[in-house]
């Protein structure tokens, strides 16, 4: 690698501040291209929280670069000095035979992950903010936590300015351009040329390449907080807590101790047809499922919302994020990663540092085949 090589990082939002931090720490010469400025909440980033697991319920694959993503957590909370992640452990509760608790228990065994697996009436106990229902059983993930998103963003673009990046707030690019052995970054009225781009920018990713041959599909999500009528939710123990089923949902209780944050799985979310104009307004009628949720689960909590905040993500068909060299000739330069299918906060530290393998040497030791590696179908 060289130590200078003068790389572009489009879209400095979740995966492009971690990109920025892990390209200026291997002393890469880093430009970063915001629309709007790092820790903004119009995009995937925001809300308060974000849910960090060690175990992954949806493929054990994951493990190793949560393992990865869990040092540079580290690595970035000793160099900011900021809290990005508090580890409170996160339960998940549903059905014994349901295929996600399986997948949980494998990823666990596999990697000899710190859990406990609780029983209904544990639960019950030990939990009683949730209403468990027969045949219910949990598995707490007790490396798990919550992430403080708009902060880890501010946190890894000024960490990144300190070690000599530079940022262009405000100023939307409008093209990727090929160029010899590099890449031209156009924004309005201003062109710059660069050695490799990592481009990383969210629901905007069929905008900026529209000629992808792959789909990202662009949702728009709810979160929604409601404070309790009782003490349970702000005991010792604060777990997040995501439950299967019947309806695939998530929460967090508020680092402020006043609320408790929902949210619900991919299937339940909008299509966005224009991410520039994300519909912010809520109907009552998109409160109901919450409602119902709150009657059946989690019966503490007052129905009635004391905030709503909409953002959006891309899907990929497989859930698993694109990550790689953009196809075409003379693309080898241009690294996308897109399509992070809700889950990919959590390994952001990773993902960055790969996308600063990927640009700086063009392959990464990390175990990332199974992923939707771009130029290849994954297994
Ligand atoms: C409500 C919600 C809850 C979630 N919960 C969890 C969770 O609990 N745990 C977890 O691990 N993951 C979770 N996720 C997923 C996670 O937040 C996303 O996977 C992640 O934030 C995606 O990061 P990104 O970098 O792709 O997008 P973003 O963070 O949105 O970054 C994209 C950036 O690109 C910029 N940009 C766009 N177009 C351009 C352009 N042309 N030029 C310059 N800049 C541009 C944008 O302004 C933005 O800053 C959740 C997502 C949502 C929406």
């Amino acid at each position: 690698m060289s130590s200078k090589k003068r790389v572009a990082v489009i879209g400095v939002g979740t995966m492009g501040s971690q990109a920025m931090w892990r390209l200026a720490a291997r002393g890469a010469d880093v430009t970063g291209y915001d629309r709007f400025a790092p820790g903004h909440d119009r995009s995937a980033a925001g809300g308060e929280t974000r849910i960090f697991r060690s175990a992954h319920f949806e493929d054990s694959r994951y493990v190793p670069l949560l393992q990865h993503a869990d040092r540079l957590w580290g690595d970035l909370q000793q160099e900011t000095g900021r809290e990005l992640r508090r580890l409170t452990g996160c339960l998940l509760m549903g059905p014994t035979a349901h295929q996600q608790m399986s997948t949980v228990l494998q990823s666990i065994a596999e990697h000899g992950l710190d859990h406990e697996v609780l029983d209904a009436d544990a639960l019950a106990k030990r939990f009683p903010q949730f209403r468990v229902e027969d045949g219910d059983a949990a598995v707490l993930d007790r490396h798990a936590g919550f992430i403080r998103p708009e902060l880890t963003i501010l946190s890894a673009a000024r960490r990144a300015e300190e070690l000599g990046a530079r940022i262009h707030r405000y100023t939307p690019v409008r093209e990727i351009v090929p160029v010899g052995n590099g890449v031209e970054i156009r924004t309005d009225g201003r062109s710059e040329r660069f050695d490799a781009a990592v481009v990383t920018v969210g629901p905007w990713v069929n905008d900026l390449l529209p000629d992808l041959p792959w789909e990202v599909d662009i949702r728009r999500l709810l979160s929604a907080w409601y404070v309790p009528t009782a003490d349970d939710w702000f005991g010792e123990e604060r777990p997040a807590f995501i439950r299967t089923a019947p309806t695939h949902c998530y929460g967090l209780p508020s680092p402020d101790g006043v609320s408790v944050k929902l949210g619900l799985s991919r299937a339940l979310h909008r299509p966005v047809d224009d991410p520039n104009r994300l519909d912010r307004t809520v109907e009552p009628e998109e409160l109901e499922i919450f409602t119902e949720l709150i009657r059946r689960h989690m019966p503490d909590l007052n129905p009635d919302p004391v905030r709503l905040s909409v953002y959006m993500e891309g899907y990929t068909e497989s859930s698993r994020p694109l990550m790689g060299p953009l196809p075409g000739a003379g693309n080898d330069n241009v690294v996308l990663l897109a399509g992070f299918s809700g889950h990919g906060f959590k390994l952001s530290p990773a993902f960055g540092d790969i996308a600063a393998d990927l640009a700086l040497d063009g392959s990464t030791p990390q175990p990332i085949d199974f992923l939707s590696t771009i130029g290849r179908t994954a297994a």
